[in-house]
């Protein structure tokens, strides 16, 4: 169902009329093409008082944009805050993007960067959490389609002390049309563990930097799932596309379409896990567990089935594949996996207990899993968060909630599939080795459980 409001306020008497009215202005989002992978324009590099780390130059370098610490009109803004430990400091990020902030071009990036809060030190905790308040209002306020993100850097426990160099992955997504849906995010990096193998990965084609991986996504027939088998393909990736067997048509016509191989499969089938590792010979380098179901009702009226449905197919398919996957080595050193939450797990939903249950139970799994998977065995386990995203899902959502469900985050529109879809493929990449055990929204900074 196409979304109308946002071609009406596309049209200069659309855009006339709403603005008169006070009604959303949203700005369409420009999203990544092979013409334009990158952002139009420079990358202004600001520093709030003294930098807390290293290779942060280097780190932006690779964002393929011109770096400078003077721009006219900047595509994006990079303010380094990771000195910045004190109350009294706060005012040197002030001053930093006070006199700047303006200039940030249309569709514009900034992004923070700090260091995740002590527990040690309650005045640079104070002062580091006080970042997150700042971003999040100021991706509420910046317009225009721009937006802006908080990403930690963890500066203790490192000997020789920290560096940026683990956030290239994390920077490059962000300051790229890749990350149009994403807004007031906190990104958490943590220090990948020397020993454990999972060391950032060279890259050796940087235009598909999956080749050589094969990545298996659940639920890809349609919808979010196809966008994700689709952007991984594009990264290089082999995909095993999978879904019901009752969606084999739609899913052959996908995996056609992506030069992937379609596995048709119920996801909570006992022998689920075999199965993947039997299209899987050589191992799994990305799992991405995509498929969902809703069965909404509210709780005083929701039969046992439809409660027990959800979480079989949302949750505890998804921790039985994981766990047994992981067991027999299918998913190997560096290999990745990423699961679905949603926002309803975050925020919860009338009608949905048991959806917003298995969503948030995702969310655990993630939180959980994540460090112990990579010590054990140099897997990365994430999830994204979509909001409301434009899918057959959402289309049978009735006229006004789905309005609402549009309107009601900084972007003023819905994402689209592929948003999602580059979430999942910023989380796969082998260098993103110090995104881990993370949740990310892809929501336009909806402000439902914001
Ligand atoms: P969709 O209904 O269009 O696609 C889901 C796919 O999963 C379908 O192809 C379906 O056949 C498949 N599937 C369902 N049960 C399965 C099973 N047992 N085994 C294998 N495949 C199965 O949904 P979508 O909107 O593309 O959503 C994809 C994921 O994103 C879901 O986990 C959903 O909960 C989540 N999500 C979507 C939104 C949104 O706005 N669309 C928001 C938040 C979260």
């Amino acid at each position: 169902m196409a979304d109308r409001y946002l071609h009406l306020t596309g049209t200069a008497p659309g855009r006339f009329l709403t603005r008169r009215l006070g009604l959303p202005q949203p700005a369409p989002l420009r999203r990544w093409t092979l013409e334009t992978p990158h952002l139009d324009g420079s990358l202004l590099h600001l520093t709030a008082g003294a930098s807390a780390v290293t290779g942060v130059a280097e780190a932006l370098r690779t964002s393929g944009l011109t770096v400078t610490e003077r721009a006219d009109r900047p595509a994006a803004i990079v303010l380094d805050a990771t000195g910045v430990a004190t109350a009294a400091g706060l005012g040197d990020v002030h001053a930093a993007l006070h006199p700047v902030v303006r200039s940030l071009a249309p569709g514009g990036r900034i992004v923070v960067l700090g260091t995740v809060p002590s527990p040690d030190d309650h005045h640079q905790a104070a002062t580091q959490q006080a970042l997150e308040g700042f971003v999040r209002s100021l991706g509420k306020e910046i317009g225009r389609g721009s937006t802006v993100q908080l990403v930690r850097i963890p500066v203790a426990r490192i000997p020789g002390g920290a560096s940026a160099h683990a956030a290239g992955s994390t920077l490059r997504f962000l300051l790229s049309p890749r990350s149009a849906y994403v807004s007031g995010q906190v990104i958490e990096l943590t220090s990948a563990a020397p020993d454990s193998g999972s060391a950032p990965a060279p890259i050796t084609d940087p235009a598909a930097p999956l080749t050589g991986r094969t990545a298996l996504v659940t639920g890809a027939a349609r919808g979010i799932g196809a966008a994700v088998a689709s952007v991984l393909a594009r990264d290089g990736a082999r995909v095993i596309a999978l879904d019901v067997p009752g969606a084999r048509e739609e899913l052959e016509r996908t995996a056609d379409r992506l030069g992937a191989t379609a596995l048709p499969l119920d996801i909570t089938a006992p022998d689920a896990a075999d199965r993947i590792a039997a299209a899987a010979p050589d191992g799994l380098g990305v799992l991405v567990h995509n498929a969902g179901i809703t069965r909404d009702r509210r709780l005083a009226n929701m039969p046992a089935d439809r409660w027990a449905s959800v979480i079989e197919v949302n949750l505890d398919s998804v921790l039985r594949t994981t766990d047994e996957l992981l067991k027999a080595g299918t998913i190997t050193r560096g290999g990745r996996i990423v699961a679905t939450a949603s926002i309803a797990g975050i925020a919860g939903n009338t009608g949905q207990t048991n959806y917003a249950a298995s969503k948030a139970g995702i969310i655990g799994l993630v939180r959980s899993l994540g460090p112990r998977a990579a010590a054990d065995h140099g897997v990365t386990v994430n999830a994204v968060a979509p909001g409301f995203i434009e899918t057959k899902m959402t289309a049978a959502v009735p006229l006004f909630i789905r309005e609402a469900g549009r309107r009601m985050n900084s972007l003023s529109q819905g994402g689209l599939p592929v948003d999602v879809a580059e979430a999942v493929a910023w989380f796969a990449q082998p260098d993103s080795t110090a995104v881990n055990g993370q949740v990310l929204r892809v929501c336009g900074q909806s402000l439902l459980g914001a």
